[in-house]
């Protein structure tokens, strides 16, 4: 498939996409419906390439899984994954493949037929996302051998974020660095945050393109963005998603001097200073015992540990200090979103966070705070706040929505 145009096709068959999150040593997989989001299937290849390797499938309500080789790679969890499709009958359903992509750069503002040009654009972007765009490559060429017939859709997580404008995005460093490097502030997670606001805008029961709102993405990686009359004008994580609030493992801003500090002072080398910043900081780093929002949670309320305390007021008030400086952004706010495994569940951090935003009129309703978990959406903010909206994020039917309607133009 090397044309941005499909052939051979008066409409297309969209009944079903196959969306695709490859990471270097697993494969996220979900068979979507884009119509209505419905999830045929969905699972999880992971430790690819190690003797833990395995891959679990969900159906119905049901999960299987299978302990798979050794040297089991993305090619052949793929071929388990085809098998199991054809033996339910499934694969006549997909119309297309859709690839999470996390890095689009500059170029891509949109989903994209995935061509010769565009494997090579991503690879060319790997230098930006060297954690990610190459495991999607892998993954691209896993799936054009396993389903070769099928179209292939990158949607970039980086996309919905291109609207962003030049005072957002420019860091204050010689204009060179963004003019001949690129160097400039990209944002990540753009898909989620797309997909939240679109439902944040059908439960204010107003269009997109009318809404302004910030939304809190708080999961193992956590960004904010502001969201202007329905685009994003800015975002907090960076040129890579190491910038921003505090996150799980990351550290998020921090002075750069302290990484001059590190190597001239401290005797870190540069990998060293990497793998601290982006795997040994955060709520890991601070507590000094978990990344995991529910440990600290348990280690604060049952046991009173101090450093778990520390970690979660830190992570809290820098998420509060983001949100309110989009006041700057914006004349006018209609809400706030929470998102991601700790925006959805963790009604504690929510309220610490809250709590810290009363100039912006917000405070929350504890009982529909506590009652909105585990999957449950919902307002749950005082009848005099602004509007405080809990939404479980998607990406993967984006994706798919995404990819769907993108055949369906080419086929025009
Ligand atoms: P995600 O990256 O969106 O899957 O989010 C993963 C994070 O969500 C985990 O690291 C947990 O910290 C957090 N999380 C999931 N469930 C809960 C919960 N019930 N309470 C607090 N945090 C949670």
């Amino acid at each position: 498939m090397t044309q941005q145009k499909l052939q051979s096709k008066d409409s297309v068959n969209t009944d079903a996409i196959l969306v695709i999150n490859c990471g270097s040593s697993s494969i996220k997989f979900c068979l979507i419906k884009p119509a209505t989001g419905e999830t045929l299937l969905s699972g999880l290849a992971e430790c690819l390439l190690s003797p833990e390797a395995k891959i679990t499938i969900k159906r119905d309500g049901e999960k299987q899984s299978y302990k798979l080789p050794d040297a089991f790679d993305h090619q052949t969890a793929l071929s388990v994954l085809v098998e199991q499709l054809q033996q339910l009958n499934l694969v006549k359903d997909i119309s297309a493949i859709g690839h999470r992509v996390v890095h689009g750069g500059e170029h891509y503002s949109q989903p994209t037929l995935i061509t010769t040009e565009v494997e090579q654009s991503i690879s060319q972007l790997a230098k930006l996302a060297p954690l990610h765009n190459p495991a999607h490559l892998i993954g691209i060429k896993a799936c054009q051998e396993a389903f070769e017939n099928l179209p292939q859709v990158a949607v970039f997580d980086t996309a919905f974020h291109q609207s962003i404008p030049e005072k957002a995005y420019i860091y204050g460093l010689p204009y060179s660095l963004y003019k001949d490097h690129a160097i400039r502030r990209y944002g990540f997670h753009g898909t989620s945050h797309y997909f939240v606001a679109k439902q944040a805008a059908k439960q204010l029961k107003k269009p997109l393109a009318q809404c302004n709102l910030i939304s809190a993405h708080l999961g193992n990686g956590c960004s904010v963005t502001v969201i202007k009359n329905g685009e994003s004008v800015d975002t907090s994580m960076g040129m890579t998603p190491g910038e921003g609030v505090m996150m799980g493992t990351r550290c998020g801003d921090i002075d750069a001097g302290i990484i001059f500090h590190l190597v001239d002072n401290l005797g870190y080398s540069i990998a060293d200073v990497n793998k601290l910043l982006n795997k040994e900081s955060g709520l890991l780093g601070v507590s000094g015992l978990s990344n995991d929002c529910r440990t600290l949670e348990n280690a604060m309320l049952e046991d009173n540990h101090v450093q778990a305390t520390l970690a979660l007021t830190v992570f809290c008030y820098r998420i509060a200090k983001s949100i309110a400086s989009y006041s700057a952004s914006l004349t006018q706010l209609d809400g706030l979103i929470f998102t991601g495994g700790i925006g959805e569940n963790s009604s504690w951090i929510r309220a610490e966070i809250v709590k810290q935003l009363g100039l912006l009129n917000f405070s929350l309703d504890e009982e529909k705070n506590q009652a909105t978990r585990f999957g449950a959406s919902g307002n749950i903010a005082t009848k005099s706040s602004r509007a405080c909206l809990v939404i479980a994020t998607n990406e993967e039917w984006v994706i798919a929505e995404q990819s769907a309607q993108l055949l369906t133009n080419l086929a025009k």
